[in-house]
């Protein structure tokens, strides 16, 4: 069976990451603290906490609106380069779901790439630059060559969160090119990037919350 997503099931899967937040406060603090200011936890925190106390309001609203509901909370919420970048790319994301009532596959890699797109416009970034383009990018590419092999959803929800974790991973080795880790003297090489983290988690959530249901 197709998936097929709508605004109260993207709003149960944001409530999802935001309980892994909570178990990861220390972890994610402690990697900003060695690669950047330290308050990347607090600020990703403060936004996706906002978007939830405004659930009840968005669960009910078609994609598009939700869509653009979500980018101007986490605009206007969230500090740092995180607010800007995630309100950018909600916002991207937002014009691909035009009278678009269930997001399935196709919608899923619509929204990741215009996301993408965004994040890498608006930061200046590329991938291999140690930020959350490196965990995105790799699930966005992942997800478009498993649609083009028309992949089971299994295979490419499971694949499409693999390469996000990956992609972060990876990002241990990387000297850091764009964001504050980029002023280190060492670039914060050995160090995960902390951004790219919290970006796989998110699409390793949402890949899991589609494929439970
Ligand atoms: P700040 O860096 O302003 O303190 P946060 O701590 O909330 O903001 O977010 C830091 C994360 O943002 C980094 O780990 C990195 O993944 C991401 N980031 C920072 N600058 C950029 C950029 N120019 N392009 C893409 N991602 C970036
Ligand atoms: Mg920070």
């Amino acid at each position: 069976m197709a998936f097929k997503i709508n605004s109260s099931d993207y709003m149960e899967y944001l409530r999802e990451f935001y309980d892994v937040l909570q178990e990861n406060k220390d972890y994610i603090t402690e990697l900003d603290l060695a690669t950047g200011d330290g308050d990347h936890w607090l600020n990703m925190n403060t936004g996706f906490g906002e978007l939830l106390k405004n659930e009840d309001q968005i669960k009910d609203m078609n994609l598009q609106d939700a869509f653009k509901r979500i980018s101007m909370i986490l605009m206007s919420k969230v500090g740092g380069s995180s607010g800007v970048l995630y309100g950018g790319a909600y916002m991207a994301a937002s014009k691909t779901l035009e009278d678009v009532e269930y997001i399935g596959r196709n919608e899923l890699y619509g929204i990741l790439n215009a996301m993408l797109m965004d994040i890498m416009k608006r930061g200046k970034t590329k991938v291999g630059s140690k930020t959350m383009v490196d965990a995105l990018a790799p699930a966005v590419e992942e997800l478009k060559s498993k649609i083009d092999e028309g992949a089971s959803d299994e295979e490419l929800l499971e694949s499409t969160a693999a390469a996000a974790r990956k992609g972060a991973d990876d990002t241990k080795d990387m000297p850091a090119i764009r964001g504050r880790a980029s002023y280190q003297t060492d670039k914060a090489v050995g160090h995960l990037d902390p951004g790219a983290v919290t970006m796989a988690y998110q699409i390793e959530i949402l890949c899991n919350y589609i494929l439970r249901r």
